[in-house]
């Protein structure tokens, strides 16, 4: 399986790092080793002093696909869950200095926390779901996904023109303003529509 992710997909967040809003949708991926599951900490990695957490909702893909229409992108994905997309966020910066891709900044070992997922059938309504990140039991990230750029249908049928999407694959669908770092110690919690679904400590 492969991670997707989704850049600057939310218009406060590209400005408070920025950046432009996008024409298009921005993706990038992390490999099956930055995934950790629900329940396991993560451990603040040694070539960073600048690690931000990112709360983001989670596409879980369902079926095989390529060039999928915008119109059957919907029958691409079953469950939605919420992730952290881990940054380190002084690499990065050094990265887009130099123009350099962001792997090392995005990709690392245990950069994607992700939840156990909720049945779409579940949402009553998907263009209106909220969601939030706690650090240290206060709100740090608020997010809902009527406020996305770029709709879940039109990221699937974006990232498909480039790259097949296959069952089991997660997109991380971009992350509201409100980022920041962690430190050793600190506790993340993430919810959507204020059931805690990730209960994360630094470690
Ligand atoms: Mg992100």
């Amino acid at each position: 399986m492969k991670i997707i992710c989704i850049g600057r997909n939310y218009i406060e967040h590209a400005h408070e790092l920025n950046n432009p809003v996008p024409a298009e949708p921005v993706f990038f991926m992390k490999p099956e080793t930055a995934l950790i599951r629900a329940g396991l900490p993560f451990f603040y990695p040694d070539f960073s002093k600048d690690v931000h957490f990112e709360v983001e909702l989670v596409l879980h893909i369902c079926k095989l696909g390529k060039h999928i229409s915008e119109k059957f992108a919907h029958t691409y994905y079953d469950k939605i869950g919420i992730g952290i997309d881990f940054t380190a966020r002084d690499v990065q910066s050094i990265c887009k200095q130099k123009g350099l891709p962001w792997e090392i900044a995005k990709a690392f070992d245990g950069s994607a926390p992700v939840s156990k997922f909720i049945s779409r059938e579940n949402f009553a309504d998907l263009y209106d779901i909220n969601f939030s990140l706690e650090k240290n039991n206060e709100t740090v990230q608020k997010g809902n996904s009527g406020m996305m750029i770029f709709n879940f249908e039109k990221i699937i049928a974006y990232v498909s023109r480039f790259v097949t999407l296959k069952i089991g694959d997660l997109i991380f669908t971009g992350t509201p303003a409100g980022v920041g770092p962690v430190s050793i110690d600190d506790n993340l919690k993430a919810y959507i529509e204020g059931k805690k679904m990730l209960d994360l400590d630094i470690k």
